[in-house]
């Protein structure tokens, strides 16, 4: 080709703007680094100052070893570091840089200001990015690194970074994860000058109570699994307390906060005999493990690492969770129900025996994760609340407090063998008490999905009908009613809302606080109220009516999350779908909770009047019919 250029090295700028790419991809991205620097500077105390969401300004203060004036120029240069000097060095390394990168990526694609001073300066020396040379200048002992304007002069990039809010919960987000591996460093952040966060210098176990709230401490159990070569210790949460989503899935090795699929795998099998379906664990665990046998040096961001034997490192978290999860469990059926727990008998007390490692060093006082322990209540004893189905029409007449006593009520138990008794017994005499409400006006042959008789296991309806009997899902079925319905209003653009008596007001993390205030117009289409109080809380002040005897606070905490996987509300429409069926899904009745005849009944009728009522959301058949004949073949009458 003619046109072809001819090759020449890059200009220094444009290298390290490219370098930049890898490192720098957003405000979290430089907070980290700053962050990791402080830290391995030897920091015990780091202040955090932004602005505009970190985009503006991040300024951050450690009081760490600083950084004597003839090396600060040295501090802006690509690789230049003062933690590593050979390969020997780096396959063993343990500071959290490295790579030498990390500023001069930053002086590349925003203004930085270095001012720090080491213990034997008797005052601070500055250096700016596009300067050669440092100047004197007022400080302490330690090393303020300031970033501003970041991808200014790099439009492009500029173009990716998301609104203020967005990014400032990402910046949460970085320190939260660095600060829950270094509870020896105290750490603040303030946001236009308003304090957001403040977290002193304590032990681990108090830091995750700290950063990630008491409720996650108390679902808590923490572990302790020493070793040679390998070592974990962290705090995993108990089945009952899994989440809807993997957000709460922090993992260290060796101090850094890396995803790592091996061990996300061996976490999924030490949780899959105790957590059902689609629920996610959370957890917080530090691996420790030989500098040797681990490659950190896999991307330029740290994120990830490679294990030599990644093998045994499977083996060994699966091992490790599964034992404590074992422990748990039985702790937690020991319990008498409703009794309360005032002992050390919570599996956090293993440290208190396995004695000294990271989080077993502070034994010598009660753990926070033990003797707190909720009474667990089982599935089937929650609150009837989760699924509203009128009663034939005078719904209204029924009073919560019923509601209520129907589903604590012993005939439960009962109501299942008799009406198994019905099975056999075509038309039983025993239609008293409570049974005697099954519309016994009506016949089976009167709905296309007949009469309900029972329920089997909590899960499925069995129903009688004019062709023979009727089994029904029932989570799939309500799940569907409940989707149809919310497609219908929202595509009226009238999603019946209904104000909730008291506002669920719920702990959020910066990235929902964020996405709440985004999405404001969205959540008001859907039929939410809910709006931030305060950096990490939200209030939901009303629901869509048929979604609003359910467990609000997973179902916003869920509705949050696909918001904010959309992203931009233009894309909300390509999209509703999935959100709505995930609301459907929160909004539904689970399995393993008893229904009585009557709501049995009332499901059947939305079901016959729902579109697309045959399969759930997930393409699988909601019901299915044995017709006489099918029964008749089976007990080969008449052949
Ligand atoms: P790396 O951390 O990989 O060495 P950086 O570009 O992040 O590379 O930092 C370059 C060097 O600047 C570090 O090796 C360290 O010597 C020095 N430095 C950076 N931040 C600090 C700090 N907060 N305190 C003391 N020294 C620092
Ligand atoms: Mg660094």
């Amino acid at each position: 080709m003619s046109d072809r250029r001819s090759i020449a090295p890059l200009p220094d700028l444009l290298i390290s703007q490219i370098a930049a790419g890898e490192v720098i991809e957003r405000p979290a991205s430089v907070l980290k680094e700053v962050l990791e620097n402080a830290i391995d500077a030897g920091a015990r105390s780091i202040k955090v100052r932004l602005d505009g969401g970190g985009i503006r300004r991040i300024a951050v203060c450690d009081d760490g070893g600083g950084i004597p004036p003839e090396e600060l120029p040295l501090a802006l240069m690509r690789h230049a570091t003062s933690k590593i000097m050979s390969l020997d060095e780096l396959e063993s390394v343990v500071s959290l840089g490295f790579r030498g990168e990390a500023l001069a990526a930053v002086a590349a694609v925003a203004e930085l200001t270095i001012t720090s001073r080491t213990r034997d300066s008797a005052h601070a020396w500055q250096i700016q990015s596009g300067r050669a040379q440092p100047v004197p200048a007022a400080g302490p002992i330690g090393t303020t690194v300031e970033v501003r304007q970041l991808f200014d002069a790099v439009p492009a990039r500029r173009k990716f970074l998301r609104s203020e809010a967005t990014e400032f919960a990402h910046c949460v987000d970085t320190l939260e994860r660095i600060a829950l591996a270094h509870p020896e460093i105290a750490f603040w952040l303030f946001h236009h000058d308003r304090a957001q966060r403040q977290w002193l210098a304590t032990d681990p176990i108090e830091r995750i109570h700290d950063v990630l709230g008491g409720a996650f401490a108390e679902q808590g159990l923490s572990l302790t699994a020493p070793g040679t070569l390998l070592a974990l210790s962290g705090m995993v949460t108990r089945p009952t307390a899994a989440r809807a989503r993997a957000d709460r899935q922090y993992l260290y090795v060796n101090g850094r906060c890396v995803r790592d699929r091996s061990v996300a795998h061996a976490l999924r099998a030490a949780y899959a005999d105790v957590l059902h379906g689609e629920r996610q664990p959370a957890y917080v665990l530090f691996l420790d493990i030989d500098p040797t046998a681990v490659d950190v040096n896999v991307h330029p961001a740290k994120n990830e690492v490679r294990f030599r034997d990644s093998g045994a490192v499977h083996r060994f978290v699966s091992q490790a969770v599964k034992q404590v999860l074992a422990h748990g469990a039985g702790q937690a059926a020991a319990q008498a129900p409703g009794a309360v727990d005032d002992g050390d008998i919570a599996t956090g007390n293993m440290a208190a025996r396995t004695g000294r490692t990271r989080i077993g060093q502070h034994d010598d006082r009660p753990s926070c994760s033990s003797g707190r322990l909720q009474p667990e209540r089982p599935l089937a004893q929650q609150p009837l609340n989760q699924i509203r189905i009128p009663l034939h029409g005078n719904d209204a007449t029924r009073s919560p407090r019923s509601d209520w006593r129907a589903f604590y009520s012993p005939l439960d138990e009962s109501q299942v063998a008799l009406n198994g008794m019905s099975l056999a017994e075509p038309a039983p005499r025993a239609q008293t008490g409570s049974l005697a409400q099954v519309a016994p006006e009506s016949s089976a042959d009167d709905f296309a999905l007949g009469i309900a008789l029972a329920q089997v296991h909590g899960v499925y309806i069995l129903a009688q009908n004019a062709h023979g009997l009727v089994l029904v899902d029932m989570h799939a079925a309500h799940e569907r009613v409940v989707y149809e319905q919310l497609k219908h209003a929202f595509d009226a653009r009238a999603v019946p809302r209904q104000a909730l008596l008291v506002p669920v007001v719920f702990n959020a993390r910066a990235q929902d606080v964020a996405t709440a205030e985004d999405h404001a117009g969205a959540l008001a289409e859907m039929g939410f109220d809910m709006r931030p109080v305060g950096p990490t809380a939200i209030a939901v002040r009303s629901v869509p009516t048929v979604l609003a005897a359910g467990d609000i606070e997973s179902l916003a905490r869920a509705v949050l999350h696909d918001l904010a996987q959309v992203g931009s509300s233009d894309r909300l429409t390509e999209t509703r779908n999935a959100l709505l069926s995930t609301m459907a899904c929160h909004g539904s009745v689970r399995a393993k909770r008893r229904l009585n005849l009557d709501e049995m009944n009332a499901l059947l009728r939305q079901m016959e009047q729902t579109e697309r009522a045959d399969q759930c959301n997930h393409g699988r058949p909601t019901w299915v019919q044995w017709s006489m004949a099918d029964l008749d073949k089976l007990f080969l009458r008449g052949q």
